[in-house]
């Protein structure tokens, strides 16, 4: 292998450096070496049949969801679909209501019959306006007052970040909205879908062109030596590609108890998630729901945030963001590298964010190919 000369070295077989592989590969006929430290393609949406032949998400579930045609069009090469539509409830006071709020949380929790109409005054009559919204708490608070905040948020963003949500930025809760009609999806996305038979093998699929080697359990470190490659595609940690010359860019991490319950149903939807602070997961996974498959026995996961161990969520405040800009300044001026993905920006990305940035990235590296302003400028 080390003989071979590669076109592209590109590091990292998540989302971000597959679609880069297959496009480079299939579209530019270019040869390609796709590299990974872990012992498997597909990155965080790894999926596998477990040891009693149950189809289960080794890095938590992963719900594909995405308002872009174009996205969906491209997957499509690699695999058909199952229609999904992604349903949540909460532990609160003893029951199990569905997040985000709508009108039956609200209903089923203060043991009312509200319409709509109702339900929206009784949210304005419990918000706390806040002049100035800073934090995640704010942005709460003064959507839907003090008591469902600690009911519903302050528990989980505490267990999930390891912070107060009055000590986190406002975008970690501003992505959950409040619903005052019956619409219990968790997604409002138009294409809401999972892969039929999985992603692993729609990633199986994507990389199976002659132009793709592929090398799994080796860091690029151990490699970058001896590998002649032209362009290399970073996917993993901007701050590890700089050796931490800054410091560390702070991620929280999650540790995720797979079982195989003996019964074939667990619980009455995908996900259940614990805002209580009194137990330490945040929330549990049935994954039978999410593949369609049927079997005697099911499969679930207890997801437990921890401080250390892979990076998963950056942690989104502002010192960390400042600290992600030099890294970035330093990643712009590299030549002969392009970084893309969610390790290599800092940033979290749904899965179809990733697809379109590598598509875009893609687009770029043609374009810059074709143009010599373009290639001083990427340099
Ligand atoms: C718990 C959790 C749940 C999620 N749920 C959803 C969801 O429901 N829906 C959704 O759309 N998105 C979800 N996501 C986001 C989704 O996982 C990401 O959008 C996607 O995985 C990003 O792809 P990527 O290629 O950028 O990164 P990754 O999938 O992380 O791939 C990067 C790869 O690079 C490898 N790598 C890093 N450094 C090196 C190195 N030095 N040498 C060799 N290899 C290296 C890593 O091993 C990894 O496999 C979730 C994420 C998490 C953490």
């Amino acid at each position: 292998m080390a003989d071979e000369s590669y076109d592209y070295l590109i590091v990292g077989a998540g989302f971000a450096g597959s679609v880069l592989a297959e496009r480079l590969a299939a579209d530019a006929n270019k040869r390609v070496l796709l590299i990974d430290r872990r012992s498997h393609i597909g990155g965080n949406a790894y999926d596998y049949y477990n040891d009693d032949g149950i189809l289960i998400h080794q890095y938590g579930p992963h719900i594909f969801h995405t308002n872009a045609k174009r996205i969906i069009d491209y997957l499509s090469k690699f695999t058909e679909w199952r229609p999904y539509e992604h349903r949540v409830l909460a532990h609160v006071d003893g029951q199990l209501v569905p997040i985000p709020i709508n009108l039956s949380t609200l209903n089923q929790l203060y043991q009312l019959e509200m319409t709509p109409e109702e339900a929206e005054q009784f949210l304005v009559a419990r918000a706390e306006p806040v002049a100035e919204i800073k934090t995640s708490e704010d942005v709460v608070i003064n959507q839907v007052g003090r008591e469902l905040y600690e009911k519903f948020f302050r528990g989980y963003t505490t267990k999930q970040w390891g912070l107060d949500p009055s000590q986190l930025d406002k975008s970690v809760t501003s992505r959950v909205p409040t619903r005052t009609n019956d619409d219990d999806r968790y997604f409002i996305d138009e294409y809401q879908q999972m892969p039929l038979h999985g992603y692993t093998a729609m990633f199986n699929k994507m990389l199976d062109h002659p132009n793709i080697d592929i090398m799994l359990n080796v860091d690029y470190r151990e490699i970058r030596d001896s590998i002649k490659h032209g362009h290399l595609i970073f996917t993993g940690p901007v701050d590890e590609y700089f050796d931490y010359c800054f410091g560390k860019l702070p991620y929280r991490s999650l540790e995720f108890r797979h079982l195989t319950i003996d019964q074939p149903q667990f619980q009455p939807v995908a996900v259940v998630n614990y805002p209580d602070q009194q137990v330490e997961h945040t929330r549990i996974t049935e994954y039978k729901y999410l593949t369609g498959q049927t079997h005697p026995k099911t499969a679930i996961t207890y997801e437990i945030p921890q401080a250390e161990g892979d990076p998963y969520y950056p942690v989104p405040r502002p010192e960390n963001t400042e600290l992600y800009r030099r890294y970035q300044a330093l990643a712009e001026n590299t030549p002969n590298v392009t970084f893309v993905g969610r390790l290599a920006t800092y940033k979290y990305y749904n899965m179809d964010q990733v697809v379109g940035q590598a598509l875009a990235t893609y687009q770029r590296l043609m374009e810059a190919k074709n143009s010599p302003t373009l290639i001083a400028e990427m340099h």
